[in-house]
């Protein structure tokens, strides 16, 4: 249950909205333009086909034998119904949500069913500071990248740890609504999708890979590299990082240092 305050993680506003615990990034092929596409396209057979719950049956054998349903980590359900719920298509949601159905919740119907669909809050809730919570919010505008991001604890509590050192004091979220501070963070969670040494593997999603029967914690072998263990180890592991020499592993440091150094200096030298 949310309580008076609590920011609304799941949809917290009209330009973004998660949709990670329905399955959304554990598509073998989760990139953006494929998980565009499929949302796109059974968006558009939902509002075509289905008029009543006797419909879902059909709409869902349609989705699963057209869609690629190949994952990443077999454990985790990828739902059928998670599509696009506004026109604009800035928000992934659920299509048998009553807010979609004229009122009418459809979600008994799920793998999961309605309670656990209404009831679910990730432990970003509960780990995540209010203060993280918001700076998230209020830095990103995407539903691809919110998700990717605000399901990733370690890369948010490490990013905003470092800055806050740095700066003596947390930031303020409100500062990152708008301008270069908003700019820059954005920068740094795109690593998420631009990060240089980011592993080929498909079965890895940030720390986590699957290895056949469960998902385990990744590590980088900082001995076979000759290096002591980086002070942005989380982060790297959050990138889904493999590196393959001590030369690449200082790069790496060196845009992570410098993501967060300009992010630093900017807040210092223009006080609100
Ligand atoms: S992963 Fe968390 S934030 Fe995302 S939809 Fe699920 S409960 Fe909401
Ligand atoms: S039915 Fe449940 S799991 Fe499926 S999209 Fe809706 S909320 Fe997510």
């Amino acid at each position: 249950m949310l309580k008076p305050g609590d920011i609304h993680l799941c949809q917290p506003g009209p330009e973004k909205s998660c949709g990670a615990c329905c399955g959304l990034y554990n598509y073998r092929d989760s990139t953006r333009e494929s998980l565009e596409a499929r949302l796109e396209a059974r968006t558009a057979l939902f509002h075509d086909t289905v008029r009543s719950r006797d419909d879902l049956e059909t709409f869902s054998t349609l989705v699963r034998s057209t869609e690629s349903m190949e994952k990443r980590y077999e454990v985790i359900y990828c739902c059928e119904y998670l599509g696009f719920i506004d026109e604009e298509h800035r928000r992934v949601g659920c299509l048998l949500h009553p807010l979609q159905n004229n009122g009418e919740d459809l979600r008994d119907v799920s793998f999961y069913g309605r309670d656990l669909c209404d009831g679910h809050f990730c432990p970003s809730y509960h780990y995540l500071a209010r203060w993280e919570q918001q700076a998230v919010v209020n830095s990103i505008d995407d539903w691809y990248l919110y998700g990717l991001v605000i399901t990733d604890i370690d890369l948010v509590k490490e990013y905003f740890r470092f800055i806050a050192e740095g700066l003596g004091e947390a930031p303020d979220p409100e500062l990152l609504k708008t301008g270069r501070l908003k700019d820059m963070a954005q920068r740094f969670f795109n690593f998420k999708t631009t990060w240089p040494f980011r592993s080929p593997e498909t079965n890895r999603l940030g720390k986590y890979y699957f290895d056949g029967s469960q998902y385990m914690i990744s590590h980088i072998d900082y001995d076979a590299l000759g290096c002591e263990r980086s002070r942005f180890d989380k982060i790297f592991l959050s990138l889904t990082s493999r590196f393959r020499s001590s030369n690449e592993l200082r790069k790496a440091e060196g845009l992570v240092e410098d993501s967060i150094s300009a992010f630093i200096d900017y807040y210092r030298d223009h006080p609100q």
